[in-house]
């Protein structure tokens, strides 16, 4: 499967996802962008993907729809009603095929109740919308921090080598915040290095690895023992909590 990375609105990402002659879009927030590199790759829209509903995700729904009558749009059941377009309403543990691929939809409620996960087991790519972004991760809207945490720890419990495709270009702050609660970690230093240049190029900071982000974002070192003495917390939910009020306030 191939995977194109569309830099859409102030800082969104979209997904173009090839395989097999089957095109899925992800979260087309802007169908313009969409539309203009589908002409310039000859390539049709079979189905779109949409992790949640909030409007930077879903707002090219519409438009898409109207320039490909009839394509599926997929959204989780919780969303019924709330994604414009909708015709699949998808249940934690279904599978969505695009081509030869076929994605795990992992429920993952915290950043929205209703928000998806696209996995892909055999290309190892994770199109997680608001969930995960490199070295941070998404508010905290009409969940709980408890759900939260335990959906980050669904995502984090997949292969090391897995590929988060982040649905926002959000690095270079999220590295800025990191390195004042984790400043001795020097992959998160040597990070900032790389970020600040592929950012000056206008390069997309994405995709990056599980395995890494494990290491370096602080949105899932809940269990390690240098973030939990810097930040005074204890247990699981309390680190991560925690966490997440110093960046909401940072
Ligand atoms: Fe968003």
């Amino acid at each position: 499967m191939q995977v194109y990375c569309l830099p859409a609105l102030s800082d969104n990402y979209i997904f173009i996802l090839v395989d097999s002659a089957q095109v899925a879009v992800v979260d087309p927030g802007d169908a313009g962008v969409v539309l203009d590199f589908l002409r310039s790759h000859n390539l049709t829209v079979s189905m779109i993907l949409n992790t949640h509903y909030d409007s930077d995700h879903v707002a090219g729904n519409r438009s898409l729809l109207a320039a490909y009558p009839g394509i599926p749009v997929y959204g989780s059941a919780i969303d019924r009603g709330r994604i414009p377009g909708q015709t699949v309403f998808l249940n934690d543990g279904d599978r969505v095929r695009v081509g030869e691929s076929i994605a795990h939809v992992l429920s993952v409620p915290g950043h929205r109740h209703g928000h998806l996960a696209y996995y892909f087991p055999e290309s190892a790519d994770l199109f997680c919308g608001d969930m995960i972004f490199s070295a941070g991760s998404g508010r905290v809207k009409d969940c709980t921090h408890e759900q939260m945490q335990q959906s980050l720890a669904k995502l984090r419990s997949l292969p090391d080598t897995t590929k988060i495709w982040c649905a926002h270009e959000y690095t270079f702050d999220n590295l800025t915040f990191a390195l004042t609660i984790d400043p001795d970690n020097l992959e998160l230093q040597s990070r900032m290095v790389e970020v600040q240049k592929l950012r000056r190029a206008l390069q997309p900071t994405i995709p990056t690895e599980m395995g890494f982000e494990k290491r370096t974002n602080p949105f899932l070192r809940w269990d390690s023992e240098v973030l939990r003495s810097r930040l005074g917390s204890v247990g699981d939910v309390e680190t991560y909590t925690e966490v997440r009020s110093r960046k909401n306030q940072f």
